[in-house]
């Protein structure tokens, strides 16, 4: 059997990469599974544990990093937080023949390309850091200070969008869907 392959998936918050990335799961022919990171910033309402991410205390996060359970981990840009992805999430998907999709920062993919140099590296983004301000402005979920720091934090992401090899512009959510599952396809073959 074919051995699996990584998908790293990067790009600013509010750029829609989770709905893209559920579409692309629902929609691929390929055998797609999502790795699910480790964090230690707290669930958000409507987050469940070992769904959207597995939350871990400071402490455990530590002693993960300390023990190797780790294919990737860091305090990411802006959030205050740390944020990891267990080998336990990856190596036995790949073996089995599976491509395992990773939604991590450029530290982390970055990392994990070390380790796997055929990963297929996907920036999500919408076409300006304008059109991510009004996308924000208009969901009306951002305080001032809020909305400025997601800004600051989203503009420092975009410098590394050229270190990927693709980058999909998100304006139009089937065209983006569909787009990323025609590259996906082709790396297959
Ligand atoms: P949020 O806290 O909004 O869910 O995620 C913030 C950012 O953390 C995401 O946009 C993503 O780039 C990054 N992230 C999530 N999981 C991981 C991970 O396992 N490793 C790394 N390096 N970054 C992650």
């Amino acid at each position: 059997m074919p051995k699996g392959k990584v998908v790293i998936i990067s790009g600013p918050s509010g750029a829609g990469k989770t709905t893209l990335v559920r579409r692309v799961l629902e929609a691929s022919t390929l055998p797609l599974e999502l790795s699910v990171s480790v964090t230690t910033r707290p669930a958000r309402p409507g987050e469940v544990d070992g769904k959207d991410y597995h939350f871990w205390t400071d402490d455990a996060f530590q002693a993960g990093r300390a023990n190797g359970s780790f294919l990737e981990c860091f305090e990411v840009f802006g959030r205050g937080y740390w944020y990891g992805t267990l080998r336990s999430e990856v190596a036995d998907r790949m073996n089995a023949g599976r491509w395992v999709v990773l939604e991590i920062d450029v530290q982390g993919m970055q990392e994990v390309l070390k380790a796997h140099p055929d990963a297929v590296t996907f920036f999500v983004r919408p076409d300006s850091l304008d059109t991510l301000r009004q996308r924000l402005e208009d969901r009306g979920t951002e305080t001032p200070e809020s909305l400025s720091r997601r800004l600051e934090v989203a503009a420092h992401e975009w410098n590394f969008r050229d270190k990927y090899h693709y980058e999909i512009i998100n304006n139009n959510l089937d065209e983006a869907v569909a787009q990323m599952i025609r590259i996906l396809s082709e790396s297959a073959e």
